[in-house]
Parts: structure tokens; sequence; C-alpha cells
């Protein structure tokens, strides 16, 4: 898997084909999208555009996306899988999934795509309804799924430890992925070294902190990673952005990064990281910042969004 991707969160439908095509031109080979961010149709469009082009093969690109939390039923599973292979308009996934370990009740497609995370958005007072589904029965569900040819690989996003132990009594496949929140602000050291003990890699979300996370009033501006001084002192002395440092710290660390972007210039500067070093002594400045800061916490957001408390991490 490319270790710098394109992550498709919040990438508004009407740009989001135009985006794909754009990052395919800045070299961008790795595409974070989810069924949740409802781009998947566009993101298909780009795709195939850029494919028909002449820009790039199916086999040069890689695609992830996510099984949602009201398909983790496994008689669900399959049926979202194929949804999502049918709006990416592909034939088979790179990657594959569960986009959180929260199970929801299910929603037919045909009464509302995605689904998000209210069960009925029309109620008096709408709120999460949560269903009674093992993670290890979802499990198996995606591992048909491999052995179906419909996906080349499964894995997990927003597990801890404790789940990652669990996974690994079970998982007659095992999880390649691991995708979680991490920056400087939330280095989850432990949880890391943990996933790469059973051999699954790592990928980091939300790779520049806070800044995903002000539009949706989940962080202030005084959080802002870019303007810490480590960061930004790594960045005059190599003379890149404080975003660009972000990014090599966390492909520096071992983590693959998936930073999104509207925004075609940074596309670029996103990418171009691998062309200066950061010290031993600049890692450990930065990763000093840490204070288990979370910005995407179900703990927090299910309660202040959706009127249901659903903590997943305490
Ligand atoms: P991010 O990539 O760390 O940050 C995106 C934000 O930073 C956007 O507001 C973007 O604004 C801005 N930005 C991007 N490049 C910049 C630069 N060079 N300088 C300054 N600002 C810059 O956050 P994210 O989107 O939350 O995370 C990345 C991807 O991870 C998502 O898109 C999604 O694919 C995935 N993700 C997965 C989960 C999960 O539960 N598995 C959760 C969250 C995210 P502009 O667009 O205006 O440039």
């Amino acid at each position: 898997m490319p270790l710098i991707g394109f992550g498709l969160w919040k990438i508004p439908q009407s740009e989001t084909a135009s985006s794909v095509v754009e990052a395919v031109r800045a070299g961008y080979r790795h595409f974070d999208s989810a069924a949740d961010y409802a781009n998947e149709v566009q993101t298909g469009e780009g795709l195939t555009h850029a494919m028909s082009d002449g820009l790039v093969s199916r086999d040069d690109v890689w695609v992830t996306s996510k099984l949602w939390n009201t398909f983790h039923a496994p008689e669900h599973v399959e049926e979202a899988c194929r949804k999502s292979l049918a709006d990416l308009q592909l034939e088979y996934l790179d990657l594959y999934l569960i986009h959180f370990p929260i199970a929801l009740e299910y929603v037919p497609i045909e009464t509302r795509y995605p689904p998000e995370w209210l069960h009925d958005p029309d109620a008096e007072t709408p709120v999460m309804k949560p269903a009674q589904v093992p993670l290890h029965e979802t499990w198996a569900a995606m591992e048909a799924l491999v052995d179906k040819g419909l996906v080349k690989n499964i894995g997990v996003c927003n597990y801890n430890s404790a789940l990652l132990h669990d996974l690994m009594t079970y998982a007659k496949i095992r999880p390649a992925m691991l995708q979680i929140e991490a920056h400087p602000y939330l280095t989850q050291d432990k949880l890391i070294r943990c996933a790469r003990g059973y051999g699954i890699d790592v990928t980091a979300f939300s790779p520049l902190g806070a800044q995903s996370y002000f539009e949706l009033g989940m962080a202030d501006e005084g959080e802002s990673l870019l303007k810490a001084a480590p960061v930004m002192v790594a960045a005059e002395a190599h003379g890149k952005t404080p975003a660009q440092v972000l990014l090599r710290w966390g492909v520096q660390r071992g983590t693959a990064i998936i930073p999104k972007t509207s925004k075609p210039e940074r596309m670029r500067e996103n990418l171009a990281i691998e062309d200066f070093e950061l010290s031993q002594v600049e890692m450990a400045a930065i990763s000093a910042l840490n204070q288990n800061r979370r910005f995407n916490d179900p703990g927090v957001f299910t309660e202040a969004a959706f009127n249901t408390f659903h903590p997943i991490y305490d």
C-alpha cells in the first residue's frame, strides 16, 4: 500500500470526482474512501475518468473502503461491500475496514444511504440504535469477502489494544491494517506497538490533528499542530511547511498517512515529503507534544450530535 494516501472524508460530492482526478495527476495512488463519506459514487467517477484517460490502471491504485456500523450483522456485510464496489465502479477493493467497533441497527439501502448514525433522523428525538452483533461475527463475514475475491485485504479502524487481542484469538485471516487517529497530540505509541506485535500495519487518520475538526466545532483554533513550536522549528530548519513536517513525522515513525485536502496545491504539498528527513532530536521533540488529545471520540460526539452516549475507548 502506498504510504501516503488521499483521504476523502468531507470532500463535497460536487468536488469529489475532480479532486480524485486532480489527486491522481498530483501522484496519489492510494485513496481512502468509506460508505459513510457519502461520496463513493463521485469517487468512482473520478477513478473511472482517471483510468479511461490512461492516467492510471486499476493495478496502479490502492482503494480502501469501510463497512458502516449499520451493516455489521453477517447477513449485511456482503451487501454493504457490493454497494461500495458498485458506487466506486470497482470489481474489488484493495482493503476493506470495519469503520468502528460499533454495531447499529440495520437500515435498508433503499431507506437511506449512507445511513449515518441516527436510526430515524425524522423521529421527534432522533437517537442511535445499537445492535447486538458480536464483532467476531462481523469479522467472519469480512473474511468471507476475501474468500469471494471481493476484497484483497481486511482490517479494522478505531480498535484499541483489548479489541485487537480479542480479534487475534479468532481471526482466520490476519487483519492487514489498523486505521486509527494518530498525530503528535495523540501518538498512540502502545497501540501501534501492540498492532505491530501482531504483524498488523498502521494507518494514521487525521494526521494533521485538529485541522479536520475546526469546521465541525470539535477543536479550538489554539489546538492547531501547525503552530506547535517543535513543528514550526523543524519546518523552518528544512524549508518545509508545518503540514509537511507533521506528515513526515507520521511516515518516519512507520505509519501510513491519508491526508485530505480539497486544494490542488495542498495535494502536491502533502505528497512532497520524501526529500527530507527529521532528525532523531526533531522526532523526539514533536512526539513529546503528546497529550492523548483525541479529536474523533465517539464518547464525546455520539452524545453531542446524536443524543446517545456511546463511548468506546474509556
Ligand atoms: P487531515 O487530513 O489530518 O486534515 C484535513 C484538514 O486539514 C482539512 O481541513 C484540510 O483543509 C486541511 N489541510 C490539508 N492539507 C493541509 C496543508 N498542507 N496545510 C494546511 N491545512 C491542510 O484530517 P482528516 O480528513 O480527518 O483525516 C484524513 C483522512 O483519514 C480522512 O479524509 C479519511 O479518509 C480518514 N479518516 C478515517 C477515520 C476513521 O474513523 N477510520 C476518521 C477520520 C478520518 P482543505 O481541504 O481546505 O485543504
